[in-house]
């Protein structure tokens, strides 16, 4: 038997059976846009009939070196006769001849693919036949100059522009400003100079035979699939090079053939703002191509409501009833031809983050879709945009009809940015940094030389490189808005400018980059910063709560960042880090002296004086926190960190030194021989507690194994601000984490020491406080030894930064700054691992831990406090660690509420299947 290389629109159950039932295997198969023409025939919307050559014929042609396989032509004639016998016309019949649409469709939508060819099937004779049945002399010469065009560019590569000046020319010879306004004669004169235009280009007689001008069409698109921009595009953003593309071909409807036609797109919600109610644009006496084209100022689709009322209504209901079907918001095309309706496109409408939220939930609402399937939907980076600054939907929507759209990439790092454009990363750095500028850093392509001019501008764009290219991982690591890979943008470094087509952009100019749709603009737009506060988003996150396991904290060290942690829905501060407290301006000189003095009493006087600051600080969070726990870690970097550094020291010694020399008074030197004892002494100390590896060094808990007088101070504050603040009625719950264990030991004196201060403290203010010990795992060794620990944890927490550090062994600095991108270029390391948790190295330890430790304490409370507990991909590996939650920054406790909700439900869908 043949194989079926091609399926008519009412096939669609044969296409299906085929592939397995799968309704992606059928897009794959048919392409998205032939699958869903074939679907809505399926479900009675009006779809002229056509037929759709598959996928497989496309790779059956391109791997026989561009030959037909078997079977194929002869199939397609006979799809053409059915469609002859459904609409009563024939194909190549000067009578009453059938004209049809040669359009591409892969599985995905592609930039640089094939365009759709229309009106094939023209020639002198069924011209004739055409003018003869509609009496429309002026409409059928449009229609074939068209063809000629189209097909000449589309199929046979003629370039655009000698086409353009004809047409220039036709308009200014016959003194009118619009192509509406060129009459009969003008179309059929245009329509002569296009054929001698494709004449001279192509060496060839414009094809006369309909047949031929099918088949031409039809091989054109084959090979568009293997087409450079086709292929550039594939590898940029990871399609697989073996989908192959669909031909579709569809009877011609016109929406050209007199003020009862007409032509448009539209979306049955609107994709900015997610509003129910339908969205569009169109043309009366139009072609499909001129809505898109923006040669001629299109309607509003409301006003077709009064110009054709009938055909406006069957629209209405035909969108509703997609939308019921498909259960997603369509975004379609549709042309009316003598008042009679037909629907030529459907496909899932691209949306804003806003729009999403918004549509996902009103879809629950009115019963299309489920609560599971709404958060689902979303996802977190959309979440995430409720965050950022966008470019607002007016500023893009007015950009556009402006013509300020400069070009389309791939959209690698979210947000929005504007800036001047700057060729290359110094003049970046330089122009933000000496003059204040914000600067679009626009590049080729980025090496690491360019970082620091990465770091410098508000955003990057290249011409070339694609999701894993340097400049998309940069800027996603340092959350830059970017767009790679913009193939159109022609950069002319030498010339300090770049352009796409006619628009030229110098160095210096503003553009606008948005990051979340890839989209390029000229000038600056205004961007707004969304509201969290929006009412879809917190009843989508409302539901996201009922469906995760895991709990949401926060990392907060100050009580205006643990109140926005609850505004956004966290549930626990899972770490707020003491020492940013030791740096603030009153503090440090306390903190100095105490690091300083070699003497008890001073160190004592220093530490009290600390003391007060800390209960402060700590009542502030209690309070914010009322009824929820909250962990504090005690001291963690080492000392030296609140000395000045090294170097700068020892440049201002010498420069006191010089001053001493050239002092004129004795005050003077007595006021500089102050300083330099006072420096000398400091650079002392710091030369004393240098150390070759701060990193593995005297920190953690061993510091405060070293001075307990320290973390005893933190544990009394802790403690003092519980018992007060709970005196105020206040609900209060403690968590004091001992940073750096390694091995039991370290924690059990510590914790001994440790708790004995806070029953000191609660004996003296005669309180029961509810609290806890606990210990973040941050080292392998702790990690493998958790059931030791956990006789002295009550909880652990995962300090997944060092714990990644100490796994891989790399110091995140110097790997970040430096061989970490090639490793990712490389493809060493499939993704940062400080970015998204190791699962294999990392991910395993905690498994480790989580295990052993809870075989020791069944309840032991296992969380996270690394920024990896804010980014999906790890959150969905701490679901299935089953860890009590995951603490991350305050702005990312929306998105962890989404993806531990998606964790649960991928986990549920897992186990049903
Ligand atoms: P694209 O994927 O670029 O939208 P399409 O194949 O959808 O390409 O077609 C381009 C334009 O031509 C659209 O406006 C479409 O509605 C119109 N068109 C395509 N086929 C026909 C047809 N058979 N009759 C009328 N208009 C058509
Ligand atoms: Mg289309
Ligand atoms: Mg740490």
């Amino acid at each position: 038997m043949t194989t079926k290389w091609v399926y008519s629109f009412d096939e669609l159950d044969e296409a299906q059976e085929y592939v397995g039932g799968d309704w992606e295997k059928v897009r794959g198969f048919l392409g998205g846009k032939g699958a869903n023409l074939a679907e809505m025939v399926r479900i009675d919307i009006p779809v002229p009939p056509g037929f759709t050559v598959t996928t497989e014929a496309c790779n059956a042609y391109l791997d026989g070196g561009g030959s037909m396989p078997e079977g194929m032509w002869e199939q397609e004639l006979e799809a053409l006769k059915k469609v002859e016998d459904a609409t009563g016309k024939k194909f190549g019949d000067p009578k009453n001849p059938l004209l049809v649409s040669c359009r591409s469709g892969g599985k995905f939508s592609m930039p640089g693919m094939m365009d759709t060819v229309l009106n094939i099937g023209l020639n002198d004779e069924t011209a004739k036949g055409m003018i003869a049945l509609t009496d429309d002399e002026r409409f059928v010469y449009d229609a074939y100059r068209r063809l000629v065009a189209m097909f000449g560019s589309v199929v046979m590569g003629v370039p655009d522009e000698p086409f353009e000046e004809v047409l220039t020319a036709a308009r200014k010879n016959a003194g009118v400003e619009s192509d509406s306004d060129l009459t009969a004669e003008d179309w059929k004169a245009v329509t002569r100079k296009f054929m001698e235009i494709y004449r001279h280009q192509t060496h060839h007689e414009f094809p006369t035979d309909p047949l031929e001008q099918l088949k031409l069409a039809t091989e054109a698109v084959f090979k568009s699939w293997n087409g450079k921009r086709a292929v550039d595009y594939r590898n940029a953003a990871g399609i697989a090079h073996d989908l192959g593309t669909a031909v579709n071909i569809v009877t011609m409807i016109f929406g050209n053939m007199g003020n009862d036609c007409a032509t448009g797109v539209a979306m049955t919600r609107n994709g900015s703002t997610g509003e129910n109610h339908l969205e569009g644009d169109y043309l009366t006496n139009a072609q499909g191509e001129d809505v898109v084209a923006g040669i001629r100022l299109t309607n509003n689709l409301q006003e077709l409501q009064t110009e054709m009322p009938a055909a406006y209504g069957e629209f209405e209901q035909i969108c509703q009833k997609l939308e019921k079907h498909y259960r997603e918001m369509q975004d379609v095309e549709f042309t009316i031809e003598n008042k009679k309706l037909w629907m030529l496109q459907t496909r899932d409408g691209k949306r804003t983050a806003q729009a999403a939220v918004r549509i996902a939930v009103e879809m629950v609402e009115d019963g299309l879709i489920s609560r599971e399937e709404a958060v689902m939907r979303v996802t977190p980076e959309q979440v995430d945009f409720f965050l950022h600054p966008q470019f607002s939907p007016e500023a893009t929507k007015s950009a556009k009809s402006a013509g300020n759209l400069l070009a389309e990439g791939l959209n690698v790092s979210p947000g929005a940015a504007c800036g001047v454009v700057a060729f290359d990363a110094d003049l970046a750095e330089a122009w933000a940094q000496k003059e204040n500028k914000q600067v679009i850093m626009v590049r080729p392509e980025t090496k690491p030389d360019d970082v620091h001019g990465m770091l410098a501008a508000e955003g990057i764009l290249t011409s070339r490189g694609g999701r894993t290219s340097h400049a998309a991982l940069v800027a996603r690591q340092f959350g830059k808005p970017a767009v790679v890979g913009v193939a159109e943008l022609n950069l002319e470094l030498a010339k300090r400018q770049m352009s796409v087509n006619d628009k030229v952009v110098h160095e210096g100019d503003w553009i606008s980059i948005d990051g979340t749709s890839g989209v390029v603009y000229t000038g600056q737009l205004d961007t707004i910063v969304p509201d969290i506060k929006d009412p879809y988003l917190l009843k989508l996150l409302s539901w996201a709560d009922d469906f995760r396991r895991l709990g949401v904290w926060a990392n907060a060290d100050y009580p205006r960042d643990a109140q926005r942690a609850r505004e956004y829905g966290a549930e626990g501060i899972g770490l707020c880090r003491t020492e940013h407290m030791f740096f603030e301006a009153e503090r440090l000189p306390l903190v100095q002296k105490m690091i300083m003095t070699d003497l008890p009493v001073e160190q004592k006087e220093a530490l009290s004086a600390l003391l007060p600051f800390q209960r402060e600080d700590f009542a502030g969070l209690f309070r914010v926190m009322d009824g929820l726990p909250v962990i504090i870690r005690l001291i963690d970097p080492p000392l030296h960190e609140f000395l000045p550094n090294h170097i700068d020291l020892l440049r201002k010694l010498a420069d006191l030194k010089i001053r001493l020399q050239q002092a004129g008074n004795l005050q003077e030197i007595d006021e500089l021989l102050q300083q330099v004892k006072e420096n000398e002494s400091l650079l002392r100390r710091a030369e004393i507690l240098r150390e070759e590896n701060p990193m593995l060094g005297l920190r953690g808990v061993r510091l405060g194994i070293h001075i307990p007088e320290l973390t005893i101070m933190q544990v009394r504050a802790i403690f003092e601000a519980a018992c007060e603040v709970s005196k105020e009625g206040i609900s209060v719950h403690p968590e004091v984490m001992i940073p750096l264990t390694s091995h039991v030991n370290e924690l059990r004196v510590q914790r001994e020491i440790l708790e004995a201060e806070a029953k000191k403290v609660m004996h003296e203010q005669a309180l029961d406080i509810d609290y806890k010990f606990g210990t973040m795992i941050e080292i392998p060794r702790a990690a493998l030894t958790t059931d030791q620990i956990a006789e002295y944890a009550q909880f652990i927490s995962f300090g997944t930064n060092d714990l990644t550090q100490t796994t891989f062994g790399i110091s995140r600095d110097d790997a970040e700054a430096g061989f970490l991108i090639e490793y990712m270029e490389k493809e060493i390391l499939p993704t940062n691992p400080f970015a998204v948790i190791d699962e294999d190295g990392v991910g395993e330890l905690m498994d480790i831990a989580v295990t052993k430790g809870r075989s020791v304490n069944a309840d032991l409370e296992c969380g996270i406090c690394g920024e990896h507990g804010g980014e999906p991909q790890s959150i969905n590996l701490c679901h299935r660690l089953g860890l009590t939650y995951v603490s991350c920054s305050p702005f990312r406790v929306p998105i962890a509420r989404l993806a531990a909700a998606q964790a649960a439900l991928n986990e549920k869908k897992a186990s049903e299947a």
